[in-house]
This record gives C-alpha cells, structure tokens and sequence, in this order.
C-alpha cells in the first residue's frame, strides 16, 4: 500500500524583470537570466534528483514548479517552459502579478494545462495602488476575471503588513465575488525594497489577532481562506503536537521545496537571500543532500533565541526569512534567531 506522497515544489524565478515596481518586493537587481535550454536542463536535473529518491528510498514524490518572477509573462518563452515542465513530470503553477493577463494568454495558460496560477493582491482599490502603482489594481482585476472565465483555478495572495491588515474582509469579500479558488495570506518580509518597510510589520500581538481572525473568516466565507505561514498553522493547532528532532510541518525552507533564481542561483526560500549553490554548475542532489545552510535549518540544536526550545519547533520554526532579515537590519547574517513577530512560543 503507498502511503502519502511527498509535496515538493520548486520555486523557479524565471526573470527579475517586471512591468511593476512594488514597495514590498524582494527584488535586488538585474540578473543575467537563464537562457531556455539552461531552463530545460535545469529542470531535467531536479527531475533526475526526484527520480532517484524515488528509487533509492521508495520515496514517492508529488513534485511541483511554481513559475514566477519579476513578472514570468515577460519570458516570451513561458509557455514552451511550463510545457517542458509538466513533460519532466511535474505539475505546473504561475505566480504573476496578474497585470498582463488578457482573455488570449488566459486561454493558452489553460492550454498549457497550468494547475493553477497565484496572483498577488495587497488590498482593495488605492491601498493595492500605494504598494504595486497607479492602475495596478484594476489590471490586476481583469486579469484575475479573464483566469476565472477561462476556467482556471486562481488563488489570492496578500502580502501582510500594518498598510493592509485592516482590509482582511474587504479582501475576503472580493475573493468570493469575482470567483477565485482560495484566498491566502503571508506576512510581509523586510528584504529587497521591502527593507524600507520594517516600521510597518505587525507586532507579535498583532499577528496573534490577525491570524485569531482569520480563523473566523475560515469558518463563515464561502472562499478557502488560508495562510501557508508556520504562526499560522500553530494559531490553528488544536491536540497532540508531534515532538521529534527532525521537522514534519512549518517553514518549508531545506525541508519541501527550494527556489532556484533566474540565473540559476539555488537558494532555501525566495525570501532568504542565501545562495547554496547554482543549478547550472551543481548537482541539485547533493545540493539538497548535503548543504550545511539546510542541515542547520533542518536542526533544532543549531537554533537559537526561543525556537529551539518551543514545543512547537517540529511544526514550525517561525519564518526564517524574517528572522533573517531582522538580524540583517542590525548588522548580523542570522537566520537562526528568533522570529521576531511570534507570539505562541510554548516551552517543552
Ligand atoms: S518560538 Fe519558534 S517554533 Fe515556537 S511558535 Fe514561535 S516561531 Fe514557532
Ligand atoms: S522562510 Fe518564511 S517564506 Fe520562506 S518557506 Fe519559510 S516560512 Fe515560508
């Protein structure tokens, strides 16, 4: 009998170019971007990496790719990509900003058989406008119509901070009305131009009621309403907590998935901005196998600060992005620390 499948997912940026210019993105600058063919070999390689935990271990992998950016409708060979990324066996999902999609590239999206596409929604009309620029909002909208008359599954995703945390059901409500599958919410990271940001991040108090919250929205909306933040899940946890040494939920970083850059740069999250290696050079096996960045995530003793005496830390560990960028605001590369914004921390 299998039991159930392992989700792992990558997160591939195929360019850094985007048609916005967001306050809250994590964007650093130009890149020399991956050509096609490096883009197929790059996904060749996961693909082998994957067949061989299959083999080796009996491991049965349910991988994904999450295509996005900058703004991954600027690639005019997107759509060759997220073909040749469902022939490595892969399921296919776009992250986009929604801005370019018109009724011709929803239709060849669902062509290209996309499971799914993301788009970012930061709140209702001027708020959107302040974070993502004049008219994003209403291009945003169409796009989002355009997906759902082709039939395509599209979730929501709200980037948290104090600009916004005000307009949850506002947010909720527009989910619901113009038919998207889900609506989800993730805390805003102060790095890239986010950084200019750190004044707006909720306070720990804040999370705590924003996500108490969002557990009522959950039950009374006709919308999924959900939050892929570890503070979430353990807003969430009713029963036994699981307590062993190695994670079983939480941060995915070093543990369900990886993002790979466009210029080929592997790193454990998007928001960590900490390079392990490049696809083009390394194989991403080993990579996942032996990098010492994902052995201290994937190791309580190696944490500091509060997780790693919280009984939680199997199926949390906070956001390591975040608390990395705190340590970074006050000048130290730490991404073992505490996340600041928790309020939950429960001793064993
Ligand atoms: S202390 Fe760490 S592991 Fe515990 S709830 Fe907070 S962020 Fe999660
Ligand atoms: S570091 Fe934060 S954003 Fe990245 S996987 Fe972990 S919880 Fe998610």
């Amino acid at each position: 009998m299998k039991g159930t499948p392992f989700d792992f997912f990558v997160q591939f940026h195929l360019t850094e170019r985007c048609n916005l210019a967001c306050r809250h993105c994590y964007q650093t600058g130009a890149v020399s971007e991956m050509s096609y063919e490096e883009i197929c070999g790059a996904l060749t390689e996961v693909q082998a990496a994957i067949e061989g935990w299959a083999t080796d271990y009996s491991l049965d992998v349910s991988p994904s790719l999450h295509f996005t950016g900058g703004e991954p409708l600027l690639r005019g060979d997107l759509l060759p990509i997220l073909r040749h990324g469902r022939a490595c066996g892969f399921t296919t999902s776009l992250m986009s900003n929604g801005t370019l999609i018109d009724a011709f590239t929803a239709r060849q999206l669902r062509r290209a058989k996309v499971r799914d596409v993301q788009i970012s929604l930061d709140g209702v009309g001027t708020t959107h406008d302040r974070l993502r620029g004049n008219g994003a909002y209403q291009r945003t909208l169409a796009g989002i119509r355009h997906l759902v008359s082709e039939g395509m599954e599209v979730h929501l995703n709200v980037t948290v901070s104090r600009l916004n945390f005000g307009q949850t059901e506002d947010l909720v409500g527009l989910a619901e009305e113009i038919g998207a599958a889900s609506i989800g919410f993730s805390r805003l990271v102060p790095s890239g131009r986010g950084k200019g940001l750190l004044a707006h991040l909720l306070t720990a108090q804040e999370v705590s009621a924003f996500y108490n919250d969002l557990r009522g929205y959950r039950k009374r909306s006709g919308v999924i309403v959900t939050s892929l933040d570890p503070l979430a899940a353990v807003a969430d946890l009713a029963g036994e907590i699981p307590q062993t040494e190695l994670p079983v939920g939480g941060c995915a970083a070093g543990m369900f998935g990886v993002t790979i850059m466009a210029d080929g740069t592997v790193m454990p999250c998007r928001r960590m901005d900490l390079p392990i290696g490049n696809i083009k050079a390394d194989s991403f096996r080993d990579l996942w196998a032996r990098s010492p960045i994902l052995w201290l995530l994937r190791t309580r003793s190696s944490y500091h600060g509060g997780c790693e005496t919280c009984r939680y830390w199997p199926l949390c560990r906070g956001c390591r992005a975040i608390a990395l960028a705190f340590a970074r605001a006050k000048g130290d590369e730490d991404y073992l620390g505490p996340d600041p914004q928790c309020p939950y921390h429960r001793s064993s």
